[in-house]
């Protein structure tokens, strides 16, 4: 008999029965679905939520509960037989994600066009957002103390708003600058009105966008100082192909890892207690309350602790950590057809051939990373293995041709056994992200399988 020596790979899709292709379109549907309603990190933790109350999770509960934390951080429990002290099973995604965020006085008029002023957030190329329909969503607290969530865009009977791009007619001098140079983030700046208001002296057109915002939204122009609001593509997400193969869709970084964890605890049935978190500004580096970075995760343990009816004490939250595993869910890079030279093909990501496991990210000689143990790289791979899931390795593109890091190092630090794992994309980053349906169906398959372990 031959003995297989080399490692291979192979497209998922090759080895799927008719019943499991039928299986990867319907999961498909559910997630677009998801998406194109989640275009916050405030919609997709609320999203999220419902899907755990409709799966009898409650925050009261003692074996099924969530935890809240300002509306953008949610952690979904299942508590296992196992004593959590012998250690818990974790999967973190992140569900914030690159896009155009106002500024806190944004509204202005120039050349007879009304415009919001906007910071960007996150990792973005400024020019994937010149020139398409966008949506604003957010939250604005009125004088009176009143929440209101802004959803306009996205509604077939709402406004859409944009970005201009300069004409190529005109565009000589632009075209001879770099990238960087050639657009700036103080141009970023979405028009909102252009008909003026009768019988007013200065900035007509601002003034009528004032009228109608306050008379839509009670909205004066001092309550955009606190608001959250935020500019991000308009638009479902769809599939791509003719033979439907893949969804394109914004904010699959990470929120493909956020509903794939989600859906994968709902389904475990776990001996360990599993753990699904959501966390918020990884994008801008994990700080703050609600980043990866803060003590949310202590807050988790605790709880889970106390519901075990083990007492919460330093001891017992670090016995925790250091007995238990986590998934730094997180997507990766696919190898880009049309620019492979930023890939290493036997160490790349291929669309369509299932999870990825990343043993480390970080630029520069894998610095910021957190380089997983081989103890640990192999635990996980086993248990893939064992459950019939379809994984692959990768890192994110080849030595020094950039990088990148995850939430994988704060968790980490906590003396968690940590791994990145995820789906890969094409277009990370970009308004109209592209995954590969079979890759969501087998994280989702991973993830359920490291929560059973
Ligand atoms: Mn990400
Ligand atoms: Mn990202």
């Amino acid at each position: 008999m031959e003995k297989k020596l080399g490692y291979e790979r192979k497209s998922c899709w090759l080895k799927y029965s008719e019943k499991e292709t039928k299986e990867v379109h319907s999961y498909a549907e559910d997630y677009k679905d998801f998406l194109s309603r989640s275009k916050t990190e405030r919609l997709s933790v609320e999203n999220i939520k419902k899907l755990a109350i409709k799966n009898k999770f409650s925050e009261s509960s003692k074996k099924t509960f969530f935890i809240e934390n300002r509306g953008k951080n949610l952690a979904i429990v299942k508590m296992g037989a196992v004593s959590p002290l012998k250690g818990i099973n974790i999967i973190g995604s992140h569900v914030d994600v690159p896009r155009i965020d106002l500024k806190q006085v944004p509204l202005y008029e120039k050349e007879n066009i009304a415009h919001f002023k906007t910071h960007y957030y996150g990792g973005i190329k400024k020019y994937h957002w010149l020139s398409r329909p966008l949506a604003i969503y957010g939250v604005v607290f009125l004088k009176n103390g009143k929440k209101l969530d802004i959803a306009i865009g996205d509604d077939d009977n709402d406004p859409v708003f944009a970005i201009n791009d300069l004409l190529p007619h005109l565009s000589r001098s632009q075209n001879s600058k770099t990238v960087n140079e050639a657009f700036e983030g103080e141009k970023l700046n979405i028009i909102v009105g252009s008909i003026p208001l009768k019988k007013t002296e200065k900035d007509a057109v601002k003034a009528n966008a004032l009228e109608i915002i306050n008379r839509k939204y009670s909205i004066v122009e001092e309550d955009f100082i606190s608001a959250e609001l935020e500019v991000v593509p308009q638009g479902k997400a769809r599939d791509i192909g003719f033979d439907r193969g893949l969804v394109g869709g914004y904010g699959h970084d990470d929120r493909i890892c956020g509903y794939t964890s989600a859906t994968a605890i709902f389904e475990a049935k776990n001996k360990k207690t599993a753990c699904a978190i959501l966390f918020d500004k990884e994008e801008v580096g994990s700080q703050g309350a609600t980043g990866a970075q803060s003590k949310f995760i202590e807050d988790i343990i605790i709880e889970i602790l106390k519901r075990a009816g083990e007492k919460p004490t330093y001891e017992n939250i670090r016995t925790v950590m250091k007995n238990s595993d986590l998934l730094s869910s997180d997507v990766s890079c696919g190898i880009d057809p049309d620019f492979q030279e930023v890939h290493e093909q036997n160490n790349g990501a291929k669309i369509g051939y299932g999870l990825v496991i990343t043993k480390y990210t970080g630029s520069g000689g894998k610095y910021g990373a957190n380089d997983s143990g081989a103890e640990f790289v192999f635990k996980v791979k086993s248990i893939f293995d064992k459950a019939g899931v379809t994984w692959q390795t990768a890192e994110l593109g080849k030595v020094d041709a950039g990088g990148g890091g995850t939430i994988a190092a704060y968790l980490a630090n906590h003396g968690i056994s940590v791994i990145d794992c995820g789906t890969a994309l094409l277009g990370m980053h970009s308004p109209f992200e592209i995954a590969s349906k079979a890759d969501l169906f087998e994280t989702h398959r991973g993830y359920k399988a490291f929560f059973e372990a």
